[in-house]
């Protein structure tokens, strides 16, 4: 297996390969870098994730020849709306006021599996061997001229060594706990749970988006369709019981408050998560380099983590790419700086306000929250402002602006 080579110490070594690791790996693989991808599951993970793939991260995507293969496996949502579910008071964002920033001025709803699948595929063909599943890493280390991995691929332990290393392991990072860095931040009060069903709603509930946020009377939900699924999301209530919340009983009666009388319903999975908001305090130390899930976490309100993490994967790549082909490697101190801006000053702090906003339950703030949303919609400037920041168009080029 080429990317195996204990000897081939003139490489990339990629720690991960969910959507960040893999698009990373994917561009350098393209510049004729050798990469070698260590993923620590068998199989790609398939519980739900990612559904929301924004504007400007499918025209990243287009440029490996990913940005198509993805539209045909999900679905482009033109609109998106908050609705009073009880009243049906709703405001409405139509994304085509983009069009003239961009290829694809729609919320592309498509699970993230198929980014890792179609990336994955792709890599096998640039560079066959270099993405080894079964490879759990348990330590890195550096020196001034290259870095070194321990890693156990399918129970044998080995060590493994390259030029530079992207840490793209996720939340729970080896990379970044090895570093001994900071990931300060909190851990959101309540869980929340995905359900996935490919049950019709659209057919029987007027009115659907492909991304819809409701308020109801005492709780909250989403309402995303993806190519041949619903995925609905709400925060159970904070005393209820993990197996409670999952359980068949429990699911079938909140989807019944939502659809009365239309059950069973058939569900797919159902999901709990933790939410966190945390913020590595460096994404560069020396030669190791933190991008995605690893460096950044914030909720999935408002579909930022996975996008700002492809988003940290090009600048990355764009900078690693001309250090390997001889420039002074401060331009990485520039991708840290650019994209800890972006995490911190644009994706946490929306993600924040997105988070809390579709968890009000006060019918007073409520109503002023749609009534601010009316507005913008109501006048074509301000909702063409509103959808490029929501889109993470403008956190992209404010970033990429930093010197
Ligand atoms: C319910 C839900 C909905 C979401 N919706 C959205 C959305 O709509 N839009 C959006 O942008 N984001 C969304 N997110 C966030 C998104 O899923 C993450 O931001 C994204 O998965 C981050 O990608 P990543 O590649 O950085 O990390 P991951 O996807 O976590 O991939 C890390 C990989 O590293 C591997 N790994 C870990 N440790 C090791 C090790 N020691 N050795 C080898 N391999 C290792 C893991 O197995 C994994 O495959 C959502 C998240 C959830 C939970």
């Amino acid at each position: 297996m080429a990317g195996l080579n204990p000897s081939a110490h003139e490489r990339v070594i990629i720690v991960g390969a969910g959507p960040v690791g893999l698009v990373a790996a994917l561009r350098l693989a393209r510049a004729n870098i050798p990469v070698i991808v260590l993923e620590a599951a068998d199989l790609p993970h398939a519980e739900p994730r990612a559904s929301t793939f924004h504007p400007p991260t499918v025209d990243l995507l287009d440029e490996l020849g990913l940005g198509e293969r993805l539209v045909a496996l999900g679905r482009p949502a033109r609109t998106w709306q908050y609705c009073m579910f009880e009243t049906g008071d709703r405001a409405v964002f139509d994304l085509s006021v983009l069009a003239k920033d961009t290829n694809h001025p729609y919320r592309l709803q498509c699970e993230q599996l198929n980014l890792v699948i179609e990336a994955g595929k792709m890599l096998e063909a640039e560079q066959p061997g270099a993405l080894v599943h079964k490879a759990d890493v348990t330590k890195v280390s550096q020196s001034e001229t290259g870095v070194a991995i321990d890693v156990d691929i399918d129970g044998e332990k080995t060590r493994l060594e390259g030029l530079w290393l992207i840490g793209a392991d996720g939340a729970s990072s080896v990379v970044r706990k090895d570093l001994g860095l900071a990931f300060d931040g909190e851990t959101y009060p309540t869980t929340s749970i995905s359900i996935g069903t490919p049950f019709p709603f659209e057919k029987q509930i007027d009115g659907l988006c492909g991304v819809n946020y409701f308020w109801a009377d005492g709780w909250s939900f989403s309402m995303f369709q993806t190519k041949n699924m619903w995925r609905v999301g709400y925060s159970p209530p904070i005393d209820m019981d993990d197996e409670t919340a999952v359980s068949d009983q429990e699911v079938q009666s909140r989807l019944s408050r939502i659809l009365p009388g239309a059950g069973p319903f058939e569900i797919v999975t159902a999901r709990l998560y933790s939410v966190h908001r945390r913020l590595v305090e460096r994404m560069r130390v020396g030669r190791i380099l933190l991008a995605g899930d690893a460096a950044h976490l914030n909720s999935p309100s408002g579909g930022f983590g996975m996008n700002g993490g492809v988003h940290d994967a090009f600048n990355l790549t764009d900078k690693l790419i001309r250090v390997w082909n001889g420039e002074d490697n401060s331009l990485l101190d520039l991708y840290a700086r650019q994209r800890h801006f972006a995490a911190s000053a644009d994706i946490q702090k929306t993600s924040d306000a997105n988070h809390k906003r579709h968890r009000e339950k006060d019918t007073g703030k409520r109503m002023a929250a749609l009534k601010e949303m009316q507005d913008i919609i109501a006048d074509e400037a301000k909702a063409y402002k509103f959808l490029r920041e929501s889109s993470l168009m403008d956190s992209l080029e404010r970033a990429n602006a930093i010197a």
